[in-house]
């Protein structure tokens, strides 16, 4: 039990997740004990650095432009903001700092030397470094790597069949290509998804064989529910049940042995019991700070607490991979290409689009 394989098909991973409960845990757990400390669990702090006025037509975003949210928008923090936000972040116990803008794709120019800039500032605070900034090219990925990114975060979101009713302004194999061009650098790969959009639970394991059969497999592990935001296209979806999350949780854990499952969007709906078995099934990371991006979470004073309760310990940085090393901008290798990559818009058809359209013409 316990290896790392790359050839999971979908039978054998809904085999796992349907296993009675008790035995998923005990596997889940036994699996996880073999990898992991059982009672360390990494802390990151998710930060907005951009958020808002997104182009693409994700479903489950409040940050896409065309959907009416109540999310203010606002253009790039500076770098100084950002290691104030970082500091505090440290402060509270969280050892990586993800930043996130709302962009389709990376462009070179002022804004992404300004990013390049925030990364070298927080790997200099010694915390793990993550950006997820879009889809990336080759180029662009190795200068994120010379300035001192840890990890790069692209969610598949879901199964290939399911992302085209959730996104039709991009595809699939376009998140494939992005984690491929962040893979030949040292930078890891964080990549997971979200349940609750209305799939299937063989969608669900579509992800994971998707995930798992990456060879080497994503480092990090994002387990959603969604959040279903007013104004958003899956505003009306019913939350997940939380046995949904367990299980996902330890499914994860057993065909990813040694990635970081991380507990994500939606523990504001959990409760400490809840989590606390999705800790035992194998989850051993969180994101703390009463925002996920744009969403509400739990503030970072209870998230302490309940690890006191549960006898849990927040991970060090760099315990998993080396710092890696920040280069400066003048003394850069890798310089701006601006390429202009042909991502694709595969515009597939989503019946919700279809409804909004006839809407329209009334
Ligand atoms: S998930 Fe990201 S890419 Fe999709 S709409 Fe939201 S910000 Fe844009």
């Amino acid at each position: 039990m316990g290896i790392t394989k790359h050839n999971w098909t979908r039978e054998d991973i809904l085999d796992i997740y349907h296993r009675p409960l008790m035995e998923l845990l005990y596997d889940a757990a036994t699996v996880h004990r073999e990898h992991h400390d059982p009672n360390i669990v990494q802390v990151a702090t998710l930060l907005s650095i951009k958020t808002g006025g997104c182009p693409e037509d994700c479903g489950y975003c409040p940050q896409a432009a065309r959907y009416h949210t109540a999310i203010e928008g606002n253009d790039l923090m500076t770098v100084s903001q950002v290691k104030a936000q970082a500091l505090r972040a440290k402060a509270s116990g969280s050892s990586r700092v993800c930043m996130g803008a709302a962009w389709r794709n990376v462009k070179d120019g002022a804004e992404f030397d300004q990013v390049l800039e925030m990364v070298r500032t927080i790997n200099k605070l010694d915390m793990e470094v993550c950006c997820t900034l879009g889809m990336l090219t080759e180029n662009q990925a190795h200068r994120l790597a010379e300035a001192g990114l840890y990890a790069y975060n692209h969610n598949l979101d879901s199964s290939e069949e399911y992302y085209k009713e959730v996104i039709s302004t991009r595809g699939f194999e376009d998140r494939l290509k992005t984690i491929d061009n962040v893979r030949k650098t040292n930078v890891t790969v964080c990549s997971g998804g979200i349940i609750g959009m209305g799939e299937k639970v063989e969608d669900r394991v579509g992800m994971l064989v998707a995930l798992s059969t990456l060879n080497p497999q994503p480092e990090s592990v994002p387990i959603n529910a969604l959040v279903a935001v007013e104004g958003t296209p899956l505003e009306d979806q019913q939350p997940v049940e939380i046995w949904e999350m367990v299980r996902m949780a330890a499914t994860t854990r057993i065909v990813m042995p040694k990635t970081q499952v991380r507990l994500s969007a939606g523990r504001t709906e959990m409760t400490r019991e809840g989590q606390a078995l999705c800790f035992f099934a194998g989850a051993n990371s969180i994101f703390a700070g009463d925002k996920l991006l744009t969403t509400p979470n739990p503030d970072v004073n209870q998230d302490m607490e309940m690890f006191k309760l549960l006898g849990l310990t927040p991970q060090k940085p760099f315990v998993k991979k080396m710092q890696p090393k920040t280069i400066e901008a003048k003394d850069a290798k890798f310089k701006p290409l601006g390429e202009k990559p042909k991502w694709s818009r595969p515009k597939y058809i989503i019946e919700r689009n279809e409804v909004a359209k006839q809407k329209l013409k009334i």
